[in-house]
């Protein structure tokens, strides 16, 4: 089988193509950035890097072509950007998503879309099966966009599947693990990460009470290879994390103690971090149903063992 991921050079996507490689598919990555993260698959025989964007149509025709199924990972992800660079994120996330479709449809290869547990938006009907309303605050707010943007894409996979495009759709819940973004940006994890190997106190926005449910990369990718790999997969949207909830000051507490870091814990306002364009998310909770019984995803890693590897992983990275 022949893969294509796009944006497979990004966090989730390098680990999508181990995963990938090694159920011994042939993996095609197109990636605009860089490729730090994927470095090592750099030389194996079954792995191809393409250093151009899902915004590039003539590229991702004479790629989607050549394999069997498309993984489209490539967006623009992080608070930072949706409340920095909107257009960015409604430009690539939106006409991206439209490109890789309009190819995948021209050679009738299937697309799996990476969606976000970010569509479900604030909804307080905990916890969120896959056909949960959404629940979103005024365009004025620039976080919103990030939402609606993978909203549009997943209308336009459900737009092709009536056309006859197989799709799936996987909405991830706060994915973390080694290789995530970059230390003090994007996630709270990474930021917490930076401000531990400085003894700096982490900062935890408001009381801290917000919870997520953080989700290890290789549960994900298992289900996501899966997803694209399954054929009673078609047309399906899954919840893909676990459903196990935790504070963000529960999580600072954990990331201190497991780090043995002498920093301490420091709330702050979440308009001196975000400014005003920004509305937090009390809860965000996955039906997982779904996924376990479809995608065979059941036995998901506990959050403190995950955050060990993480850790680890940062200490020994250079930045
Ligand atoms: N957060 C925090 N301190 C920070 C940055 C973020 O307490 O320095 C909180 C943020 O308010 C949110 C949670 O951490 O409630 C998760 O934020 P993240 O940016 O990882 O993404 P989200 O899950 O909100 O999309």
């Amino acid at each position: 089988m022949k893969v294509l991921i796009t944006g497979g050079g990004g966090f989730i996507g390098s680990h999508l193509s181990e995963e990938l490689l090694a159920r011994d598919c042939e993996v095609f990555i197109l990636e605009p950035g860089g490729t730090k993260k994927i470095r090592h698959l750099i030389g194996h025989p079954k792995f191809r890097v393409v250093h151009d964007s899902v915004m590039d149509m003539g590229i991702l025709d004479s790629l989607v072509a050549q394999v069997d199924l498309v993984y489209h990972l490539a967006a623009v992800v992080g608070v930072e950007h949706y409340v920095g660079d909107p257009y960015q994120v409604l430009n690539v996330n939106v006409n991206g998503t439209q490109n890789v479709l309009k190819a995948a449809f021209k050679y009738g290869r299937k697309v799996v879309f990476s969606s976000t547990s970010e569509v479900y938006g604030r909804n307080p009907n905990l916890p969120w099966k896959e056909d949960a309303d959404r629940v979103l605050g005024s365009t004025r707010i620039d976080r919103w966009c990030y939402s609606t943007s993978k909203a549009v894409g997943e209308h336009f996979c459900f737009a092709y599947s009536k056309m006859g495009l197989p799709i799936t759709i996987t909405r991830y819940f706060n994915i973390f693990g080694p290789r995530l973004d970059k230390l003090d940006a994007g996630r709270i994890i990474t930021i917490f990460m930076g401000q531990l190997l400085r003894n700096e106190p982490l900062t935890v926005i408001g009381d801290g009470r917000q919870t997520r449910c953080f989700t290890h990369v290789a549960d994900a990718v298992k289900a996501t290879a899966n997803a694209g790999l399954q054929d009673d997969t078609n047309g399906e949207i899954f919840n893909i994390g676990t459903d196990v909830e935790t504070s963000i000051l529960d999580l600072a507490k954990m990331m201190i103690e497991i780090s043995g870091s002498s920093s301490e814990i420091k709330f702050v306002k979440q308009e001196e971090v975000y400014g005003d364009s920004y509305e937090d998310i009390g809860r965000r909770v996955p039906d997982t149903t779904r996924m376990k019984k479809l995608l065979g995803v059941s036995e998901l890693s506990p959050l403190e063992e995950g955050l060990r590897d993480t850790i680890e992983w940062f200490r020994n990275e250079p930045q």
